[in-house]
């Protein structure tokens, strides 16, 4: 019978300290390693350290020293370790450096240098959890609650303010996602351009490197993964600027997904959208200088209460100039708890539907001669399902479920879930045709 891995625990610095390393000792515990009070015994040593004044530093490097000595195989984490090199620079041997909150990349490094013994009862489920969508594309939640009012919104009421995941936990999640097959990560949450505000953008770790829990960083560390990143729900800040460059040099895709819900600034104002008072127009041109091929979601309410004619005018206006390339459009309805209930002149439910009906008519419009202009590109797909005569497979100006398709029409054998390069040879207002491109 297989031995059960030991695990040698050294726990020094402050209570927060203690804390994470009870975390990382119930994980190492649930997963089924035993933990040893000695340094013979164990197969490999976590030390937990304080860098907080300099005898603390000479303390933890000891510690690691001694460690290395009795046992030869450790894992460093905590504040000494988010102290720059100074861990790797005295002693190089150690297997891997973390910084402190860290858990899951303790954990990772674990697994690598000492992996778990096989349990049929917990091991039913794959690490990288049970999952809804099909196996090449998932959703990845980045944060919960929202700290903005909007006037037609309850989410605050209901989940409360904004909580962002710790960044090394939304990239393990990743990885073990990437390394389970999926090629196209879906980023979510409320507001994904607000992520890390309510951690003061905080640095945490992942594979011993600082990184900020921010958007921008966040795009960029999961586009090191090499597949697909989409992001969502991202608001028009001045911030939001430096995502386009990563678009633009194609590590992570040209898509942004921003929920716009109107253009007519009285409206925005009474709805108390995040970033109202923006130029969406000329933030949008800029954003199309930096990365001409960028597809912009939106979605958008008619009937919002006291939406007057010129409001909606404006906002037909603002369609016709931005060019949007995707666009979903509902009527307001008066949610349970909404303090837009409130507000005063609400809208016929005969108007609300003919202004949606028009707002689509023009925006059917726009998008058929966006697509058409697409005719005779080549473009990456990633084939979602099969059909007869070939498949149903997405661009990465394509969402999953709300954007259209691309029908690739093909007799040659195509799996579901890889990647193919096509030539577009038709278009409608929603959807694209395409051919393989035979190399
Ligand atoms: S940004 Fe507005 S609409 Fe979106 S969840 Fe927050 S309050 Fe609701």
């Amino acid at each position: 019978m297989k031995q059960t891995p030991k695990v040698g625990f050294v726990s020094l610095g402050c209570p927060k300290a203690t804390v994470d390393s009870e975390h990382i000792l119930t994980r190492l515990r649930a997963e089924g390693y035993g933990i040893v009070g000695n340094y013979q015994e164990a197969d490999l040593v976590v030390v937990n350290t304080c860098g907080f004044i300099d005898s603390a530093v000479e303390e933890s490097l000891d510690a690691i020293g001694e460690a290395l000595h009795e046992n030869g195989k450790v894992i460093v984490t905590g504040c000494l370790g988010a102290k720059g090199d100074i861990v790797a620079a005295t002693h190089p041997q150690v297997l891997a450096v973390t910084g402190p909150h860290a858990t899951e990349e303790v954990m990772a490094a674990v697994h690598a240098h000492l992996p778990k013994l096989h349990d049929p009862y917990t091991d039913l489920v794959p690490p990288q959890g049970i999952r809804l969508t099909p196996k090449h594309f998932a959703y990845i939640k980045i944060s919960e609650g929202c700290n903005h009012r909007c006037t037609f919104c309850i989410i605050p009421a209901l989940r409360g303010d904004l909580v962002s995941r710790p960044i090394h936990e939304v990239m393990h999640e990743a990885e073990s996602l990437v390394k389970a097959g999926v090629k196209e990560l879906l980023v979510i949450s409320q507001d994904t351009s607000a992520y890390g505000v309510d951690v003061k953008y905080r640095t945490g770790f992942w594979n011993g490197k600082p990184l900020k829990t921010r958007m921008t960083e966040l795009a960029e560390a999961l586009s090191e993964f090499g597949v697909w990143v989409r992001l969502h729900y991202v608001y028009p800040y001045p911030h939001v600027d430096e995502v386009i460059p990563l678009m633009a040099e194609g590590k992570i895709l040209p898509y942004l997904d921003v929920p716009f819900q109107h253009a007519s600034p009285r409206i925005l104002k009474a709805m108390k959208r995040p970033a109202a008072a923006e130029n969406n127009l000329k933030r949008i041109q800029a954003w199309r200088e930096i990365c001409p091929e960028l597809a912009i979601r939106s979605t958008f309410i008619t009937g919002f209460p006291g939406e007057t004619e010129d409001d909606f005018q404006r906002l037909l206006d603002f369609l016709q100039e931005a060019q949007l390339d995707r666009v979903g459009c509902f009527t307001y309805s008066a949610v349970e708890g909404a303090t837009a209930n409130a507000i005063a002149d609400p809208v016929p439910e005969e108007l609300k539907e003919e202004r949606k009906a028009r707002l689509m008519e023009l925006q059917e419009g726009i998008s058929a001669e966006r697509l058409t202009r697409k005719v005779g590109q080549v473009q990456t797909v990633l084939v979602d399902e099969l059909a007869e005569g070939g498949a149903f497979a997405r661009s990465y100006a394509d969402a999953p479920e709300i954007d259209g398709l691309v029908y690739v029409q093909s007799e040659d054998e195509i799996r579901v879930g890889e990647f193919l390069e096509v030539e577009i040879v038709g278009s409608d207002e929603h959807d694209l045709v395409a051919v393989p491109v035979q190399d």
